[in-house]
């Protein structure tokens, strides 16, 4: 469904990611492992058109996207769920909601999706006429979420979303994820949560100092040395 291929990005003069190929099948859920600064979140804002890259190429769905802007990449089914949430902290939960469904093509929908997505999130649905600010931070998170959902994506790339929160809230995060990859949309993640999210994904990619070191199946780098001593702390 993606492919990146031999791809290099980076900020103005400096160079970040460095020959980097991955791909995602459709149905599954791929993350991506990396230290702090290794360029997890380069990766995915490159793949959402955020960045240029340099060199390389990306395809969705057999079509060329590498030099498509952040909108034309949201219009042809993929959407960052950024770190941070990122919220309108004034705005309602509804409004905010709606904020993802803003492209023309979702927009048509937005009743109907609003529904399906509030489906998911009960949470949601009893504070949607409450400013975003008002929230607990797991709930935040949940509406950071949902408003991604909005835009119906294909392929759903999730920066961080368990960061900051507690345990309990933490796990809720993971079902979401499962949730919304068992419902059909392909999920991309990155997770300083490595075992979680190695447990809940099919395959997985390090990344180091800006380049892919190993691609293995979840379950076969929950068993590495190497990934078990870097990143789980075992
Ligand atoms: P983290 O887990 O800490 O978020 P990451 O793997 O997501 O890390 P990136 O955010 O992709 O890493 O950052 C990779 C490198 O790019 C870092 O060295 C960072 O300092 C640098 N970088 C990030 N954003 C910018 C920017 N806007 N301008 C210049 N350098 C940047």
């Amino acid at each position: 469904m993606l492919t990146v291929e031999n791809v290099h990005a980076g900020y103005g003069p400096t160079s970040i990611l460095q020959d980097v190929s991955l791909d995602v099948g459709e149905g599954e859920i791929v993350t991506i492992v990396g230290a702090n600064g290794a360029g997890k979140t380069t990766t995915l804002k490159t793949i959402a058109g955020l960045i240029a890259p340099t060199s390389g190429r990306i395809t969705f769905c057999g079509e060329d996207i590498t030099r498509l802007r952040g909108d034309q990449v949201v219009d042809r089914g993929i959407t960052l769920i950024p770190e941070g949430r990122q919220l309108f902290p004034d705005m309602t939960v509804r409004e905010n909601l709606l904020m993802g469904a803003y492209r023309r093509a979702a927009r048509d929908f937005q009743d109907e999706r609003l529904e399906e997505v509030l489906d998911i999130f009960p949470r949601v649905r009893e504070r949607l006429n409450q400013t975003a600010s008002s929230l607990s931070g797991g709930e935040q998170q949940m509406v950071a979420i949902a408003r991604g959902m909005m835009a119906n994506p294909r392929l759903l790339m999730f920066d961080e979303p368990s960061l900051g929160l507690a345990p309990i809230i933490v796990s809720q995060v993971f079902e979401v994820v499962q949730q919304i990859a068992a419902k059909g949309t392909t999920v991309l993640i990155v997770e300083q949560n490595v075992y979680s999210t190695l447990k809940v994904a099919q395959r997985g990619y390090v990344l180091e100092n800006g380049r892919i070191v190993l691609s293995e199946s979840a379950e076969d780098l929950l068993q590495d040395d190497y990934v078990r001593q870097a990143y789980l702390g075992i």
